[in-house]
């Protein structure tokens, strides 16, 4: 993507740059070439759409004025990685929380509007494309949430709703586990979990309706493959993937293939400029090699774990989350991590697939654990993916666009459509329930 940086990209960026650096170049000596991967990264409105940080703040107690812990992402990682808004993750463990989904993702709800209320002088909670923009301008970091697994809504366009009135602007269709409406790359293969015959029941098809009309983007990182083409067919706004990466080169079955890539690009309505996909940074869905060494040790890992639980179930006691994590990850932390480049590949694939207005960021901190490529070990690091790209030849716009622009684009046009949707059309009311269509 070798573009020349253009007289107008360059005056868009002075205000900014002079603002980030405080620094005393004149603005008239200013020449593409004092454009700095650094000064690039500062000038450009970073978004992430996936942090799963929520967890750590309900389950640990974590602040985000703490520091990071084994955790990827704080407020001084962010300031440092110029992270201008992050889409926090409401990710309800559907095993564990079986029966209590909604009170589970109130209270992650909960506690992400908790931290922008005790941190108000440096995070903004918003819900508009404008409120990310608004926050930046004031240097805050924009809060927002996205719920990872439609589960969560348990069957309720009514529940639906009243996440996205809480401040909810996308929700992934699946996690790893299909529900009663879409079906899920994780378990899509496995006879004994009753799927649709289609990808979505009906009741599925206004799910993404609804969040269509509410403005409500549409993700479907992790959905299977017939999941993902139904949903492109009926949604009348473009879709997101939050965290994937590209099937091509790291064979996961929640990556996606060229044919998906270009799909999301260019599915979205009539007027659409197609939606995008925010690149996952798990080492285990970007390098092929750190994949296949993972798979290899996992049952010894499982069996460990199983140990575990044992150990803990006779002493009377229950393993928690934590320790369960913490011993997989020992497993984990046996594998070298991969280079970073393995990220830029996917990030630079999807740019030539998809095309370079349809690939972003969408990190997975805190949710994978210390399996990030070398040289990622929090929002702090950021900007060395904005020197990699320049150094594969990216422009300063080029680099803007993936660092957070695109994403933005979309969110503008989801929420453009979702007006005329609402001028023409009645909130959906479901009569039938769709756990009686897969039991027909
Ligand atoms: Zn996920």
């Amino acid at each position: 993507m070798r573009t020349p940086v253009s007289l107008a990209l360059l005056l868009f960026a002075l205000p900014a740059l002079v603002c980030a650096q405080n620094q005393a170049t004149p603005a008239h000596k200013m020449t593409p070439k004092s454009l700095t991967a650094d000064a690039v990264h500062r000038s450009a409105l970073v978004i992430d759409t996936h942090a799963d940080t929520p967890q750590r703040l309900v389950d640990e107690h974590f602040d985000l004025a703490d520091p990071l812990g084994d955790g990827n992402l704080n407020l001084e990682s962010a300031r440092k990685g110029n992270l201008g808004a992050e889409f926090f993750s409401i990710w309800v463990e559907p095993t564990r929380y079986k029966g209590q989904y909604a009170h589970r993702t109130l209270e992650l709800i909960d506690a992400v509007k908790q931290q922008a209320a005790k941190h108000h002088d440096k995070i903004e909670f918003v819900a508009t494309s404008g409120g990310i923009e608004a926050a930046h301008r004031e240097h805050k970091l924009a809060a927002l949430m996205g719920i990872e697994g439609g589960h969560s809504i348990e069957n309720s366009l009514a529940l639906l709703r009243q996440y996205y009135s809480l401040g909810v602007r996308y929700m992934t269709l699946t996690w790893a586990n299909s529900n009663d409406w879409a079906d899920s790359s994780g378990d899509i293969d496995d006879k004994t979990i009753p799927h649709t015959k289609e990808g979505l029941t009906e009741f599925g098809k206004d799910v993404v309706y609804e969040m269509n009309r509410l403005g409500m983007m549409v993700d479907v990182s992790h959905v299977s493959d017939k999941t993902f083409y139904r949903t492109l067919n009926i949604s009348r706004a473009p879709v997101i993937a939050s965290h994937s990466s590209a099937r091509a080169l790291c064979d996961a079955p929640r990556n996606m293939t060229d044919e998906m890539l270009r799909a999301v690009a260019n599915y979205g309505g009539p007027n659409s400029k197609g939606g995008d996909i925010q690149v996952n940074f798990f080492s285990g869905f970007l390098s092929q090699p750190y994949r296949d060494a993972l798979k290899a040790i996992q049952p010894e890992a499982e069996k460990a774990v199983e140990e575990l639980k044992a150990k803990a179930k006779a002493e009377g006691k229950e393993a928690t989350p934590a320790e369960i994590e913490k011993l997989r990850r020992s497993f984990a932390d046996r594998i070298p991590r991969p280079p970073l480049s393995v990220l830029i590949d996917h990030i630079d694939h999807i740019a030539k697939v998809a095309g370079i207005d349809h690939v972003g960021l969408g990190s997975d901190f805190d949710g994978v654990g210390g399996q990030l490529p070398e040289g990622i070990d929090s929002a702090a690091d950021l900007p060395k993916i904005t020197e990699a790209l320049m150094a594969r030849g990216y422009s300063a716009e080029d680099c803007r666009k993936i660092l957070g622009g695109n994403l933005l684009r979309v969110f503008r046009e989801v929420e453009q459509i979702s007006k005329q949707l609402q001028a023409e059309s009645r909130p959906r009311i479901t009569e039938k329930q769709p756990f009686d269509e897969w039991k027909k």
